[in-house]
């Protein structure tokens, strides 16, 4: 398999972000991301899925859209959609008729930051995601980088220290949103976990003080998605396209943090007797199933089965042997300014 480094959910100019598509696509590019899937509010802007290259580099950016209800009080309930070509916000007041829309036109969609305290002193409501009574979403976005401010900042001034050292931020995601996607996977739904940016790179003015917060390429080199897929990118945008997607659907894919350290190279896998899976696959348990992680630097690493600690180890690898059904995932942290920080975070892989 190859990976391939996705950084998703940003904003241009097109609603609250600052940058064009063109801007976005060469701060990836210098960050040495692969894909971009940029996702304004509300509006499918169309025709700028394209590749940008330099020298040897390229990345290939995607245009999907983040829809939500603009007449809710409050805004929440926003939906990652990717991989349609048409406009669908105008089914945004019905979040169930919305993800039915996106399956019918072969897309797949995400609930955007399904956890989102406010931040009354920028005037941040709480935007988290209260409709989970719905079926059919391909699955969540587990980390979200504006989230994560909206959570650790205390105030204003906690925020405006956040934007001057934004290196503090990432904790890891939401107990609240990782307890809700464990919950919703041991009860039997394959959900896929993914990590947003929700870059905006706005700015901010506070008495003398000026400065575009978070800027793109912040968030280029932190949460990002890493998918695994049959083949490097060919340049034919169409079948790329397809493959990227098709990765994200089937939860091929890990969560992970790269301003600790690179997190390409992790794997997480079982073999059976006769076939061997990736996370977000199913395998049916016939007798023992092995369990193996494998990391990119040796750290604090869980193995969970159904949301519940099953193994730790400090280690590089982890090996487990079991013939038990259930959902094992494993997460990895590290110590990093002065705390525990999540480091990486897998899909799970379903045992039947
Ligand atoms: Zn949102
Ligand atoms: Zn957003």
């Amino acid at each position: 398999m190859h990976e391939l480094t996705i950084n998703l959910h940003m904003h241009t100019t097109y609603s609250d972000g600052s940058g064009s598509h063109l801007e976005l696509g060469r701060a990836a590019l210098a960050a040495g991301v692969d894909v971009l899937i940029v996702t304004d509010h509300n509006i499918l802007v169309q025709g700028l899925d394209s590749y940008i290259r330099h020298g040897k580099k390229q990345v290939l950016v995607l245009v999907g859209e983040e829809i939500h209800d603009q007449d809710r009080v409050p805004q929440k309930n926003h939906l990652l959609v990717f991989g349609t070509d048409h406009e669908l916000a105008t089914l945004a007041d019905d979040p169930q008729t919305l993800i039915d829309a996106v399956r019918s036109a072969g897309g797949i969609c995400f609930i955007a930051h399904p956890g989102d305290a406010a931040l009354p002193a920028f005037g941040e409501t709480d935007i988290t995601w209260v409709d989970w009574n719905v079926t059919g979403f391909t699955g969540l976005e587990l980390w979200n980088g504006a989230s994560e401010l909206k959570s650790v900042a205390r105030g204003k001034w906690s925020a405006v220290a956040y934007a001057f050292f934004p290196d503090f931020i990432p904790h890891g995601p939401l107990p609240e949103v990782l307890a809700r996607w464990d919950g919703l996977t041991a009860s039997g739904n394959r959900i896929v976990a993914i990590g947003g940016s929700d870059a905006h790179a706005s700015s901010m003015s506070l008495g003398p003080l000026h400065k575009v917060i978070f800027p793109y390429a912040y968030h280029f080199s932190t949460i990002n998605t890493h998918i695994l897929v049959p083949s490097s990118l060919t340049g034919d945008l169409v079948s790329d396209r397809k493959m990227v997607y098709e990765a994200l659907s089937a939860g091929h894919c890990f969560i992970g943090n790269d301003l600790i350290a690179p997190t390409a190279g992790f794997s997480f896998t079982a073999q059976g007797r006769d076939v061997s899976v990736i996370m977000g696959d199913e395998l049916i348990a016939h007798g023992s199933i092995t369990l193996q992680t494998k990391l990119p630097g040796k750290t604090d690493l869980r193995l969970l089965k159904d949301g519940k600690l099953l193994k730790t180890a400090h280690a590089e690898a982890l090996t487990h042997i079991t013939d038990e059904p259930g959902v094992y995932r494993v997460e990895a942290r590290q110590h990093y300014l002065g705390r525990q920080r999540g480091w990486i975070f897998s899909n799970p892989i379903y045992l039947r």
